[in-house]
C-alpha cells in the first residue's frame, strides 16, 4: 500500500511549465523492480531533451531532483521521494548503429541495445543483454557482468546538468569505477555512445543466448529484486560471506534472502521497503560479526522513511 506522501502543494506551483507530463503524488512502487516504496512528490516525464533542459534550468535550486531509470538497482523507501523524480520515456530510447559505434538514448533498455549491436554484427556489448536496466542507469552504475563493464565500451555520454546545460563527457571525464561513476550530482544522462568490434552476428547472438542461460540458472531473474545487494569486497564474493554468515533464506517480514543467490534480496509478495532495508542491515551485521568485513550496499536507497 502506498504510504502517506509528504506533498507540499506549493512545490508544483513553483515549477516551470513543461511539454511533457508533470504529476503530483505518483506511486513509485510499480515503477521499481522490488515493487515497493512510497510516492514521488512530483514525477516528471520530459517530452524531449529540450523540455528536460528548460525544466532543469528553471527548476528552483532548493527543490531536490532524483533520476530514475527502471529502478532495477534502487530501493525506494516507504515514505516516498521529496521533490521531483525524473523518468525518461520513449523520446530518450532511440538506438542507432553506425560502423562500430552504437548511440543509445539513456532510456533505452540495455537488452535492446545489446540486440541492436548483435543484429549489426558488433561484439562486446553482449553483457548488456543480462542487465535489466536502462543505458542511463548502466552508465551511472558502470554496469557489468561476465568480465566486462561499461567502462570497456563507452566513448562518451551526453548529459543535462542540474542547471540545464547540455554537455558531452568522454570516458575518462565520466570517471567510471566498480559499480559507480563520478558524474556531476543531479545531472541527467540523455545519451551514450558505445563502441563494439566487428564479428559475425550469429556468434554475437550465440554468446548473448549463453549469457541468458547462465543467468537464469544462477539468479532469481524473474523475482521482485534489486539484483546484487552488496558490492563484492576486494578479493571475495559478497554472496560467499553472506552464505558463510548463515543468511541464506533469512527473512524479515515479506523480505527474504534468495535461496538461489544469496546476494539477492527478494520481495516475496508483501514486503515493505523497510523489511528489505532491515534485512540488508541484518546481513551486514552478521557478516561483520563473522568476518570483520562490513559489506557496502550496491543497491541505492532513496527517499524517506515513513
Ligand atoms: C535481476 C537483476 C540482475 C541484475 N544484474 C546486474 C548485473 O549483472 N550487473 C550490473 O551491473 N547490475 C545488475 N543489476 C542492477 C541494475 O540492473 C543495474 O545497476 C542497472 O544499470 C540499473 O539501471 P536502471 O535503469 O534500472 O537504473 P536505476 O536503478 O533506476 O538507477 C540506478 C542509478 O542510476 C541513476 N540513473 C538512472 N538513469 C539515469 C540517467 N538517465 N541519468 C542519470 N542518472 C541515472 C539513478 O539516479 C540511480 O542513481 C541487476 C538487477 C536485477 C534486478
Amino acid at each position: 500500500m502506498m504510504a502517506a506522501a509528504r506533498i507540499q502543494p506549493e512545490t508544483i506551483e513553483r515549477l516551470p511549465p513543461v511539454r511533457g507530463r508533470l504529476r503530483t503524488c505518483v506511486d513509485l512502487a510499480p515503477l521499481t523492480w522490488f515493487r515497493v516504496g512510497g510516492p514521488a512528490e512530483i514525477l516528471f516525464r520530459p517530452a524531449d531533451r529540450d523540455d528536460l533542459a528548460a525544466f532543469l534550468a528553471a527548476c528552483p535550486a532548493d527543490i531536490p531532483v532524483t533520476i530514475l531509470g527502471v529502478a532495477s538497482n534502487l530501493l525506494v523507501r516507504d515514505g516516498g521521494v521529496p521533490g521531483v523524480v525524473i523518468r525518461l520515456g520513449g523520446a530518450f530510447a532511440r538506438v542507432d548503429v553506425e560502423g562500430e559505434r552504437v548511440t543509445a538514448g539513456a532510456g533505452a533498455l540495455d537488452l535492446t541495445v545489446a540486440e541492436h549491436a548483435a543484429a549489426s554484427g558488433l561484439a562486446g556489448l553482449e553483457f548488456l543483454s543480462g542487465v535489466p536496466g536502462t543505458i542511463g542507469g548502466a552508465v551511472k552504475m558502470n554496469a557489468g557482468a561476465y568480465g566486462r563493464e561499461m567502462v570497456d565500451i563507452i566513448e562518451s555520454a551526453t548529459l543535462v546538468t542540474r542547471s540545464g546545460a547540455t554537455l558531452t563527457m568522454n570516458r575518462d571525464a565520466i570517471g567510471l569505477f566498480y559499480r559507480g561513476s563520478a558524474l556531476p550530482e543531479g545531472a541527467v544522462i540523455v545519451e551514450a555512445t558505445l563502441r563494439g568490434a566487428r564479428d559475425d552476428a550469429s556468434n554475437v547472438i550465440a554468446r548473448m543466448r549463453d549469457i541468458e542461460a547462465r543467468r537464469a540458472a544462477s539468479q532469481p531473474v524473474r523475482a521482485r529484486t534489486g539484483g546484487s545487494t552488496f558490492a563484492n569486497p576486494e578479493g571475495i564474493k559478497a554472496w560467499e560471506l553472506i552464505d558463510r554468515a548463515g543468511c541464506r533464506g533469512l527473512r524479515i517480514g515479506g523480505a527474504q534472502v534468495s535461496d538461489q543467490h544469496c546476494n539477492f534480496l527478494i520481495n516475496t509478495g508483501n514486503a515493505s521497503a523497510q523489511d528489505i532495508e532491515a534485512l540488508g542491515e541484518e546481513i551486514r551485521r552478521r557478516v561483520h560479526a563473522m568476518s570483520g568485513i562490513m559489506l557496502r550496499w550496491e543497491i541505492l536507497r532513496i527517499g524517506e522513511r515513513p
